[in-house]
Formats: structure tokens, C-alpha cells, sequence
């Protein structure tokens, strides 16, 4: 017989014994507490060390841990039942927290909220998407586009508190995404009233994937056309009222679809928006950038790139946040590698003829 045959034979053989030397001496098996506790131990770093320096300084790890048992303890951030509710309960269980959170938006500086943002999105991304809608593209776009007076505005009408005022940002088409500056929405002065007839000339110029817009916005901040005396100035952003802010009825001229489920962040109700000859006082283009006058004179800025700045700060958060969730999946992943038993390790199951 070869000797790759008498391997392959004593292989086969030890297979064989399997269940003798199993019973022969069957290991204690550790529990998943104790294999954690072991994998933890074996650690060459000081992993609070590690915490503090990833979260920026021990102070931070304290606020974050601050963070996470709020939210363990607040029953509308429950999700164990995630999976057994229907898309219209998350939906609603989306807008309850955005009352427990609302208050935290003026009580806390930026970057604190941030943290509780960021810590949010781990347990609820799609409240933290839908809330994000609303403070980091529609506010954004009004912080970002509104001259002072109209900021000032905007806030005093409810959109800092979220009193009687919920946005959306409708700047993607069917027909255009990464192209801000080919969209076709239409915002045309008419002199005459001292208006904007905001319009979707055709379908690809329908709003896509507007997150709120389905059922939970009241105002849209849509980037149109601008078209002043038969001239096209470029895409430029206008304040729209969706729905009346009492009733939620759609306002005239909007037209409105719900996009449905998706494959994940269910809680925000993205939809589709059609504008038909919508009038909006010629007060409610954002002006910081390009003026329109009583007149209808259009001042235009150095740079008419600024006026897609809002969505800019969207992109990077939504990268950040797939760097949070990226890690919360790592993490899940090791911990259950390490607690994980299957089958037999013993060196008497698997042993190799040398
Ligand atoms: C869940 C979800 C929520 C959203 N919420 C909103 C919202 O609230 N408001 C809103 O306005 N929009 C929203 N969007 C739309 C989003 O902003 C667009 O999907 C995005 O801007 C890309 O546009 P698009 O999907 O039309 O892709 P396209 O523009 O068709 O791009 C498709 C691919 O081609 C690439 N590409 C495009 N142009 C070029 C080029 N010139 N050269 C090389 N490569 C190119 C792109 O990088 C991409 O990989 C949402 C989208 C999703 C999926």
C-alpha cells in the first residue's frame, strides 16, 4: 500500500473513532459569558485606552455611554420588534421620536448633538434619516441658501422647532441624480403677482426618492430652474409648502406618491413629488446666493456651484454613518466568532496522520 493510501486510510480510521473518544472524555463546554470573558483577556492593549482615543477622549466615551443607556431605557426607541411591525408602524414610530428629540436640537451645542445623532443611528437609522431630512438637508439648505431675513424667517415659522413645519429637500428626478445642474423642475417668474410658478414639465422631471415627502413633510425646499423674462438662470432652491400643516391635505397643484418599501431605513417615508403651476411668493427662493428683485432683476453669485452646497453635507454624513454601522457590524461579528461552538475541536476529533 502507498504511503498516501495508509494516510488517507488512518484519516478515514479516526473518523471512525469519533464517538468513542467523544465519550471518552467530553470537554466542559464554556459558556458564551465565559468565552467572551476569555477572548477579552487576551487583549495586548488597554481597550478602555482604545475607546477613549477612537471616541475622541474619555470625556466623550462618558457622554456616548450617557447616550446609549438613555436610549436603552426610553421605551420608543424599543426595536426588538423591528422585524414584526408593518412599514406604516415605523413609519409613525418615526415621528413619535421625533418628540422625544426635538428639545435636545436647542438644549445641546452642535457637536454633542451630533454624538447623540450618531449614537441614535446605530439603534434607529431610519428615525436618524428621516430626522436627518429634515435638520441636516432641509435646515441645511435653508442655512446654507437663505439670506438672514429669510433664515430668520423660516425659524420663526416653526423650522428650527419643528412646531407646524416638517421638511423634505427635493432636489433628485426620475431622469437626474448626480446631474443637479440638467433638472428640469421649472421656477418661472411672473412679475405681474410678484411670483414663482413652480412646475414638473414632464415625468422624468418628477421629484424621486424624496425622503419625508410621502407623508410626513409639510414644506420642501425643490431645486428648480430659474427663469426670469424667457431666461434660464440655472437650478436655484425654493421653499414649497406640501400640505396644509393642521390637516396634512396636499396643498393645490402638488402631486404626491409614496416610493414604499425599501430595503432598509423603512421609518422614512421617501416619495415622489409632481409641482403643477404651484404660485410661491417670490420671497421664498432661497437668496443668499442669486437675487431675484421686485423687478426681476437676477443677481448672480461668483460661483453658482454654492447653490448645491446643502446635499454636500448629506453625502458626508451618510458616509460617516455607514463608517458607524460598518463598525457596529464588525463588532457583532467578532464577539459571536468568538462565542460561537460548533462541532468538536478536540485534537481527537480532527486529528491529521502526520
Ligand atoms: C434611499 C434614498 C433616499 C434618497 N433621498 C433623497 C432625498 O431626500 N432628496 C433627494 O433630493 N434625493 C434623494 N435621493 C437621491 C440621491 O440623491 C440620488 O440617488 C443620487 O444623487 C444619485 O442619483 P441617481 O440615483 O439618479 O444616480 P445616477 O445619477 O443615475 O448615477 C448612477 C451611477 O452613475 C454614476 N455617474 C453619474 N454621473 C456620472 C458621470 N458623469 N461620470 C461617471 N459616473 C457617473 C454615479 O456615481 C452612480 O454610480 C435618495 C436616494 C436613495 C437611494
Amino acid at each position: 500500500m502507498s504511503s498516501d493510501a495508509a494516510q488517507r486510510l488512518a484519516f478515514v480510521q479516526s473518523h471512525l473513532q469519533v464517538a468513542a473518544c467523544a465519550n471518552k472524555e467530553e470537554p466542559k463546554k464554556k459558556t458564551p459569558v465565559e468565552s467572551m470573558s476569555e477572548e477579552r483577556e487576551k487583549a495586548t492593549f488597554d481597550v478602555r485606552e482604545l475607546t477613549y482615543f477612537l471616541d475622541g477622549g474619555e470625556k466623550f466615551t462618558q457622554i456616548r455611554e450617557k447616550f446609549m443607556m438613555e436610549l436603552e431605557r426610553d421605551p420608543t426607541f424599543r426595536m426588538y420588534d423591528m422585524y414584526d411591525v408593518t412599514k406604516d408602524q415605523i413609519r409613525e414610530r418615526t415621528m413619535e421620536k421625533f418628540r422625544t428629540i426635538v428639545h435636545y436640537v436647542s438644549a445641546e451645542p452642535v457637536p454633542i448633538f451630533t454624538m447623540r445623532m450618531q449614537t441614535i443611528s446605530l439603534i434607529d437609522p431610519g428615525f436618524w434619516t428621516r430626522f436627518g431630512v429634515h435638520y441636516g438637508l432641509f435646515f441645511g439648505a435653508l442655512r446654507g441658501s437663505a439670506t438672514s431675513a429669510q433664515f430668520s424667517h423660516w425659524v420663526s415659522k416653526g423650522a428650527l422647532a419643528l412646531n407646524g413645519m416638517v421638511g423634505c429637500f427635493a432636489m433628485t428626478e426620475l431622469g437626474h441624480g448626480s446631474n443637479v445642474a440638467g433638472l428640469e423642475t421649472t421656477a418661472t417668474f411672473d412679475e405681474a403677482s410678484d411670483q414663482f410658478i413652480i412646475h414638473t414639465p414632464t415625468i422624468t422631471a418628477t421629484k424621486w426618492w424624496i425622503g419625508g415627502a410621502a407623508h410626513t413633510a409639510t414644506h420642501t425646499v425643490v431645486f428648480a430652474q430659474l427663469i426670469v423674462r424667457g431666461k434660464r438662470y440655472g437650478t436655484k432652491s425654493f421653499v414649497v409648502q406640501l400640505r396644509d400643516t393642521r390637516t396634512y391635505t396636499l396643498m393645490p397643484g402638488i402631486n404626491i406618491g409614496d416610493i414604499g418599501k425599501k430595503m432598509g431605513r423603512d421609518g422614512i417615508d421617501n416619495g415622489w413629488i409632481q409641482f403643477t403651476n404651484v404660485r410661491i411668493p417670490r420671497t421664498n427662493m432661497l437668496m443668499k446666493h442669486t437675487k431675484v428683485s421686485r423687478a426681476g432683476e437676477v443677481k448672480e453669485p461668483p460661483m453658482a456651484q454654492l447653490t448645491y452646497g446643502a446635499l454636500i453635507q448629506g453625502r458626508v454624513a451618510m458616509v460617516v454613518d455607514s463608517g458607524n454601522i460598518a463598525k457596529k457590524a464588525v463588532t457583532i461579528a467578532g464577539r459571536y466568532a468568538a462565542v460561537r461552538r460548533q462541532f468538536q475541536s478536540s485534537p481527537h476529533v480532527f486529528r491529521r496522520p502526520s
